[in-house]
């Protein structure tokens, strides 16, 4: 079945997919279109048994799909960036629809789609050359030889939010499948429709039968899939809360377990930074993807010498900012993805204000927006580091700004914070650019930009950011165990029980 040109908003792949079949399910999630609040599509809802055949065929296929070379696996992985490349205008609106993300960002996602693919493919087939590695500083003269091995982890149960709906999942699919890994993936229930449809690609590049399985559902189905006995590891991406009993979930399992989680990161502004396009980074890194990114730089920290003229060119340009339906041509700014980050967002927003922060830019629905879960990009002054919205993720277009004199007070505040996911420093001085860096404690720094991201670079968080890295050679790392192999070479007996010769 070449169905995967079948990708359409009116007909839709509404099925689950286990063992290379398409399942049906029980069409139990509604999925709203946060643009306009209508219920535009059903999901199917995984049941224990799904889950628990979808687990079966992930390992029935793994023998074989890891021992296969890399340069074939690279083969599938190839095809299915050509088909996301193919169907980009299909996945992107569908994302769009999903998500409430700008139509030009979700474009932007499936290039990133493709591209991680293309990537990995292109791991899967170095580690043909590197699937072995000699080990040279064993203790010179000895009775043994070391190298070691890179073999796949085994199953991997991947459970992914709404942000980027099928960007997240694909930071996890391609280097697990470059590295022989097969996967039960599960996509969030608020955002389902592109990983239904992914299906279809899976199905028409051949892929075999259990390697990708992709399971709809709810919290319920993803605490099964995480407590199942037989998955070896488990990668998410998701809020603070989840990650916590995901690694419980992984402890009474002893499993292998990569955690991407929130963030609160900062934005360090001093005063010999180019002033516009450090306004222009700092809006990017606050208000893309509807300000709903794990990475925003949503705490603004901007040196007392240029703050009142930074922030009222920051308020200007944020003011200009078109916030309407996403695939509307020049909008900026789509809604929220759902009622309930609405009504969170509004419930952060409305406590900010009985606290007396300042509203200097947004804090509202824009009036031209009667339907749709939508927030004017807001910028917050006047705050102590004790504020709420100075310290806790919002998940929303909000940026909070302080002041700060030194150097060392920007990089204490900056710091002070249970997250440690990314930062980012704007200066004219190189210098001041190293020590900064040097100092921030998290996992990814921007210096005079903010959100850049590239497959070909580690991404995660520190302290409770996360656990490991998605993406680069460490993200790849992640889904291969390391066997030693020692190996006697010498005619040298043991001697310890003396046993004669025969
Ligand atoms: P979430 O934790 O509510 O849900 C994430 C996924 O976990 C969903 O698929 C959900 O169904 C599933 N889930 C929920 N409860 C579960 C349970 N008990 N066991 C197993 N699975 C369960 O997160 P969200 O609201 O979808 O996403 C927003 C959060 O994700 C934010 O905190 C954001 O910072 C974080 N995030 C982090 C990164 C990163 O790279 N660090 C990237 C994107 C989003």
């Amino acid at each position: 079945m070449s169905s995967a040109n079948l990708v359409d908003i009116n007909n839709l792949q509404l099925k689950l997919y286990i063992g290379g079949k398409f399942v049906e399910a029980p069409l139990r999630l509604p999925v709203v279109d946060p643009a306009t609040e209508e219920v535009i599509a059903h999901a199917p809802a995984a049941s224990e048994s799904h889950i628990n055949q979808a687990v079966e065929a992930a390992r029935a296929v793994f023998p074989y799909w890891s021992t296969l070379d890399g340069a074939s696996r690279a083969k599938h992985l190839d095809a299915i960036a050509e088909a996301v490349k193919r169907l980009k205008p299909q996945l992107a609106e569908l994302e769009s629809r999903d998500s409430g993300k700008p139509l030009a960002e979700a474009m932007w996602d499936m290039d990133d789609v493709s591209g991680t693919f293309t990537y990995y493919a292109g791991l899967a087939r170095e580690l043909d050359g590197k699937q072995y590695e000699a080990v040279t500083d064993l203790p010179p003269g000895g009775d043994f030889t070391a190298s070691l091995r890179y073999e796949a982890v085994g199953v991997v149960a991947a459970i992914v939010p709404w942000n980027y709906p099928l960007l997240m999942a694909t930071w996890k699919l391609a280097p697990a499948l470059a590295a022989g890994c097969s996967i039960v993936l599960k996509p969030s229930e608020v955002t389902p429709l592109t990983a239904l449809q992914f299906a279809l690609i899976v199905e028409e590049v051949g892929l075999p039968a259990g390697v990708i399985n992709i399971l709809t559902g709810g919290p319920e189905t993803g605490a099964i899939l995480s407590n199942h006995q037989d998955v070896d590891k488990i990668t998410f991406t998701g809020s603070v809360p989840t990650g916590v009993k995901i690694m419980t979930a992984a402890a009474k399992g002893i499993k292998n377990v990569t955690l991407e989680l929130g963030g609160k990161s900062p934005a360090i502004v001093f005063d010999t930074c180019d002033l516009a396009r450090t306004v222009e980074w700092v809006m990017f890194g606050c208000f893309w993807t509807n300000g709903q990114i794990c990475s925003a730089t949503s705490r603004l920290l901007v040196q007392e010498t240029i703050y009142d003229k930074f922030v009222a060119k920051l308020v200007e340009e944020t003011n200009k900012i078109q916030v309407g339906n996403p695939l509307a041509e020049g909008v900026k700014m789509g809604p929220i993805v759902n009622k309930v980050q609405f009504d969170k967002v509004m419930g952060f927003l409305e406590r900010a204000r009985v606290e007396g922060i300042n509203f200097a830019a947004g804090g509202d629905r824009p009036t031209d927006c009667p339907r749709g879960y939508y927030v004017r990009p807001t910028v917050l002054t006047g705050m102590q580091p004790t504020a709420e919205v100075w310290s806790t993720e919002i998940f929303g277009p909000v940026l909070s700004v302080m002041a700060f004199s030194t150097e060392d007070e920007a990089i204490r505040m900056a710091n002070d914070t249970e997250y440690g996911l990314a930062g980012a420093v704007f200066s004219g001085v190189e210098a001041q650019l190293k020590r900064v860096t040097e100092q921030l404690r998290c996992g990814c720094v921007w210096r005079n930009c903010s959100q850049p991201c590239f497959s070909q670079l580690p991404w995660g968080g520190w302290k409770r950011s996360g656990i490991g890295r998605d993406l680069g050679r460490e993200g790849f790392k992640a889904y291969l165990e390391t066997k030693q192999i020692v190996t006697h070479v010498t005619e040298n007996a043991l001697g310890w029980y003396n046993v004669a010769k025969l």
